[in-house]
């Protein structure tokens, strides 16, 4: 989308849009940085409506950012209640406590900076440094993306990162192309981009296109497709792996191998397992790694696990060997061992397999 192009025409009629018919919101227009953070925090995951009354609770008991630095935890989740993610109020405190030992207690105003801090991610820096401060940086959130994808009749998947990268470089060129733009400006035009994809180009139904300023240049409304723009990919599916699991055993005993510290079933113990559906070839040669030479191989049940993002797909092969003395990382088990030993459940079709239990 970075082919695309905002002229100062185009900015201006949003400007003027938005300074008529911007919302009345008890964090605009304030001047205070403090207010520009507070409110972006508290609107990443709740209606605008909710977070009104709180914001205004909230500042009246914390009014600046060393009393949020101070407040005990009990009282901020108080203070928090009802807007869920309470994780968001504790990267608050955190960050307050950052800024007062490292700025005096005041935002800075740099993109750069305002990223090195807690809890704030490149949306809520350029919100801080474009809203508060008037600098030149983009904050491309949601209705950010939606406005300007339908604007330029671009269907670049908004889930990804392209599309976000596509539109922070259609503002910068912007900024780049028009210097000199007054912070009062620049101020109002990030928030002329949310209120307008807020209140006019809305993401569910129609956009109210006979309302908006753009209505003239705006590609989507002129070709009749901002039904179907932005695109927007379906939410992905669990990742799918391939896996090949070979049960080593001899007469009695079963191999077991710990999976490493760190990752998925960390430091669980599992039958010897790899990536991918193995050749016969292949499972003789890592059998062999392994430092056994087998005897015979059986194709066992393929299975599936599903984790959360994830689904195994697993075929299985027991490999018989001789007499198994000892292994440098791995278990030896019997049946009946096996059977009380703590086995991730993604392998327990082959516990029962072999009736181990019994
Ligand atoms: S004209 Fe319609 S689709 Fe285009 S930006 Fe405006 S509201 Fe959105």
């Amino acid at each position: 989308m970075s082919e695309y192009e905002l002229s100062k025409k185009e900015a201006d009629s949003l400007t003027a849009w938005f300074d008529k018919n911007k919302r009345d919101l008890p964090w605009r227009g304030t001047g205070d940085p403090y207010d520009v953070w507070l409110s972006e925090i508290m609107l990443q995951q709740t209606r605008v409506e909710a977070v009104k009354e709180k914001f205004i609770q909230f500042r009246r008991e914390l009014p600046d950012i060393i009393s949020l630095s101070e407040v005990s935890d009990d009282r901020l989740m108080k203070l928090w209640e009802g807007m869920g993610y309470y994780s968001r109020a504790r990267n608050l405190k955190k960050c307050a406590g950052e800024l007062r030992d490292l700025y005096g207690g005041v935002l800075p105003s740099s993109f750069e900076e305002l990223i090195r801090l807690s809890g704030i991610g490149p949306y809520t820096a350029g919100a801080i440094a474009s809203i508060a401060y008037g600098n030149p940086v983009p904050a491309v959130d949601g209705n950010v993306l939606r406005v300007l994808a339908r604007l330029f009749e671009d269907a670049t998947d908004i889930r990804s990162g392209r599309a976000k990268k596509n539109c922070g470089e259609i503002i910068c060129s912007f900024y780049r192309k028009n210097p000199g733009l007054g912070a009062d400006y620049i101020s109002s035009f990030t928030q002329a981009l949310m209120e307008l994809g807020a209140l006019v180009c809305v993401p569910n139904g129609q956009p109210h296109c006979e309302a908006c300023p753009w209505n003239s240049v705006c590609r989507a409304h002129l070709n009749n497709t901002a039904g179907r723009i932005p695109y927007r990919s379906a939410l992905k599916g669990r990742r799918i792996e391939e896996r090949t699991l070979l049960i080593i055993r001899d007469e009695d005993r079963f191999l077991l191998r710990k999976r490493p510290e760190s990752g998925l079933l960390a430091g669980l113990y599992e039958f010897a397992g790899y990536d991918g559906f193995l050749s016969r070839a292949q499972i003789i040669e890592e059998t062999e790694k392994l430092g056994f030479s087998a005897l015979h191989i059986r194709r066992l049940p393929d299975s599936r696990h599903i984790f959360t993002h994830l689904e195994w797909h697993m075929h299985a092969f027991e490999i018989m060997v001789a007499d198994i003395d000892s292994v440098p990382d791995g278990l030896l088990l019997t049946k009946k061992e096996l059977a009380e030993f703590a086995v991730p459940s993604a392998f327990s079709k082959y516990i029962s397999y072999y009736s181990l239990k019994d």
